[in-house]
């Protein structure tokens, strides 16, 4: 779990806070004012009920995290990926749309760099 994580979704985009509420059909008000709680004071200050909806909620969103899946450009395919993200990675991943695990993200980078060559040649 990584409340740092958690912080920067409160601060920077909420809107994951919103979705994820919406999914679990809980109201939307409530799980930011836990989140913001959660993040100030801790997880372990949480009333029964909170940690109830942080578990069903937000956890989730800040714990196991998985890999989007690499995209490829090529073929226009996503490719399904089912590895889990490590907590410390999860600021990047909610600061760019796509964060990938590493092989994914090897996969990407080789991608990217074939493109150039390709439009260089
Ligand atoms: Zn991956």
């Amino acid at each position: 779990m990584n409340l740092h994580a958690l912080d920067y979704i409160n601060k920077n985009c909420v809107e994951v806070l919103e979705q994820a509420s919406k999914d679990s059909g809980v109201n939307e008000a409530m799980i930011k004012g836990v989140a913001l709680f959660a993040v100030a004071n801790g997880y372990d200050k949480l009333s029964q009920n909170q940690k109830y909806h942080f578990d069903e909620t937000i956890r989730p969103l800040i714990e196991n995290v998985q890999c989007s899946g690499f995209y490829n450009p090529y073929s226009g395919d996503r490719v399904d990926c089912s590895a889990v993200l490590p907590d410390e990675n999860l600021i990047a991943y909610y600061g760019h749309d796509e964060t990938y695990c590493e092989s994914c993200q090897s996969e990407a980078d080789y991608m990217a760099n074939r493109r150039e060559q390709i439009e260089r040649e």
